[in-house]
């Protein structure tokens, strides 16, 4: 999920390396770690921490003589931040050192197979797993045996191979993980991403899924997975340091919006096996799945409108109570908790000082807690008694898309879960859904290609002063996440509001041309809605409604619409919030406001 890197060449290696690791600093990393080969043997350094520590124990790199290594970034996924979880990983002699991005799957499969062949592992990562299957396969070709890997594990990776029986060449592969490899006069180089390697070239080509590099010092070759060589053309690339980093988009918010297909790839397939959801870290058996009584959701700020999603989601399909609050009322409104509730915390960065809170005092009235965390080996992560990750690898911007979007899906997989075991769903249903999810990634991408059409809108209410978001039901949580993304980033005044409720007060503060945005996606909420948006129509409100494909009727009221893949009422809020997410966007780009960073936010919020 960080970065990774590798240089051959004339040159020191170490010192490079290094420099490359400064320029992915930005992708967020907890431990940093370099392999270089010596003249005799690789050799590794590698520390939890800021790369700083890296700098410090090598001196900037000068006590690692070679000129050919690998480095790497860390950002747990398996095994907390650690020395000793930190990359490079070796196979037992030594001989094969192994940097990773990424997440293979079927590990735990792989890991218990090489222990029966008497591979002993050292860390608790996933990666170490192909550093010896390397070994397992390695018969004096490189290219045969990283092949052979290939077929074998699943999963995303983006991977810098040394061999010490082959200190002239390093090798790289990826899929599913960013892999850019670029020559320069002076060697050639691997990295997760253009500005690691900016400073030495600008020639460099984009590795595919599937595809093998062999790197020398004054050339390359790249290899299919049938290790047939193929030929591939050079970029130029002509963006500056800056926006290399942002991968040619303008902010990270877009880039991050554009990782959303991904991120719920990633959060949705490891847990997904032939047809049936398997959360290994619920820690729970099918009897204490049935015997909860009620369900607490408890977070801040988006992941609290992703809560309020998961309550829909979680009643309407498992038929569990469910109450949401949000972290900081939590805590001192002593709630009613006893042994049949459940306790579900969610937090992107792990580290939220209210949910962390309200985390200590469920389980101090005796309740087990579920964390939906981010980042593996935070506060959350590591007091909670379980926790489900969200993959979806650092992010920057402080408005969270991909953390969000990641989030939902780890509540649906769990609802669908319960749901299964307590038999509220029967299996047409649970196989319809699964379908449904796996389809989200594609919907996704659609509705960002249509960006264009939403900045064109937007542009016309950078001047606003007031937004309203309206729904009822999923569609309200939907507006409550699209209207803190507007304010937050735009600074403009909104609130989202159910939509039966406006006539009870806030319907006063519509005028002519106010911006009144409707979500309506539930079908049997579809003409209770409809009326409401009436209601404000005939006070002046300029009307915007974001609608399943198909309903044109809205149209005749509707002053302006936006269309919505058909999916699973349950599941709708992946998309729709994709638009509102590109709208807030966009208002915020025209007003020219400081998008990644907005005014007197943080990403991670350690303050009560
Ligand atoms: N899954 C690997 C680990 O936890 C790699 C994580 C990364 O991409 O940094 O070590």
């Amino acid at each position: 999920m960080c970065g990774i890197v590798g240089y051959i060449g004339n040159s020191q290696a170490a010192p490079i390396l290094l420099d490359g690791l400064s320029k992915l600093e930005y992708r967020g990393y907890d431990s940093a770690g370099i392999a270089v080969y010596d003249g005799k043997e690789i050799k590794m350094v590698k520390a939890m921490g800021r790369l700083k520590v890296l700098e410090e124990l090598t001196h900037g790199g000068a006590t690692l003589s070679g000129t050919v290594g690998i480095g790497h970034t860390r950002w747990a996924t398996h095994g907390q931040p650690s020395d000793i979880n930190s990359h490079p990983h070796f196979n037992t002699s030594g001989t094969i050192a192994v940097v990773h991005n990424g997440i293979i799957e079927n590990y735990l499969a792989l890991k218990d197979k090489l222990l029966s062949k008497g591979y002993v592992f050292k860390s608790e990562t996933d990666t170490e797993v192909v550093a010896h299957l390397i070994d397992y396969y390695y018969r004096g070709n490189p290219l045969e045996a990283i092949t052979k890997v290939m077929h074998r594990v699943e999963g995303s990776y983006a991977l810098g191979i040394l061999f010490s029986e082959h200190p002239d060449q390093i090798f790289a592969v990826r899929k599913d993980s960013p892999l850019i490899v670029g020559k320069s006069e002076d060697g050639c180089f691997i990295a997760s991403d253009v500005p690691a390697v900016l400073k030495y070239t600008r020639d460099v080509y984009f590795i595919n899924n599937q595809e093998v590099v062999r790197l020398r010092a004054d050339h390359m070759h790249f290899y299919s997975v049938d290790e047939e060589e193929i030929q591939k053309e050079s970029v130029r690339i002509d963006w500056d340091a800056d926006a290399a980093e942002k991968g040619g988009y303008e902010h990270f918010m877009l880039k991050e919006m554009y990782e959303q297909p991904k991120t719920i790839r990633d959060t949705f397939s490891p847990r997904v096996k032939d047809g049936e959801i398997v959360i290994e870290e619920l820690g729970m058996t099918d009897e204490d799945i049935r015997s909860i009584t009620k369900m607490h959701i408890v977070a801040c700020g988006s992941a609290y409108h992703a809560g309020v999603v998961g309550k829909y989601v979680m009643e309407g399909m498992a038929r569990i109570p469910v109450e949401v609050d949000l972290a900081s009322e939590f805590r001192y409104r002593n709630p009613i908790l006893d042994k049949g509730s459940m306790v579900v915390v969610i937090s992107q960065s792990g580290e939220t000082a209210d949910t962390l809170a309200a985390l200590r005092q469920a389980q101090k009235e005796g309740c087990k807690v579920l964390g939906i965390v981010n980042v593996v080996g935070s506060s959350i992560a590591r007091e909670a008694d379980n926790v489900m990750y969200t993959w979806a690898g650092p992010e920057i911007a402080v408005a969270t898309t991909k953390a969000y979007s990641a989030q939902l899906i780890a509540l649906y997989l769990l609802s669908m879960k319960f749901a299964q075991v307590r038999g509220k769903i029967n299996q047409d249903q649970y196989s319809e859904m699964l379908r449904d999810l796996e389809k989200l990634p594609e919907q996704i991408e659609l509705l960002l290609a249509n960006k264009g059409r939403i900045q064109r809108f937007a542009n016309r209410y950078v001047g606003a002063k007031d937004i309203f978001f309206i729904g009822r039901g999923i569609d309200y949580a939907i507006s409550l996440e699209a209207s803190l993304k507007l304010k937050e980033i735009s600074y403009i005044h909104s609130e989202a509001y159910a939509a039966g409720e406006l006539k009870h007060g806030t319907i006063s503060l519509i005028e002519e041309g106010t911006l009144v945005a409707a979500v309506l996606t539930q079908e049997d909420l579809y003409k209770k809605t409809t009326s409401n948006m009436v209601e404000v129509k005939s006070r002046g409100a300029f009307l915007l409604a974001v609608t399943n494909e198909g309903h044109t009727d809205i149209e005749e009221t509707a002053d302006y619409v936006i269309y919505i893949p058909q999916t699973n009422p349950y599941f709708v809020t992946s998309l729709a919030v994709i638009p509102l997410q590109l709208f807030a966007y966009y208002v915020s780009v025209g007003k020219g406001c400081d998008v990644d960073k907005p005014r007197n936010l943080a990403k991670s919020v350690t303050v009560e």
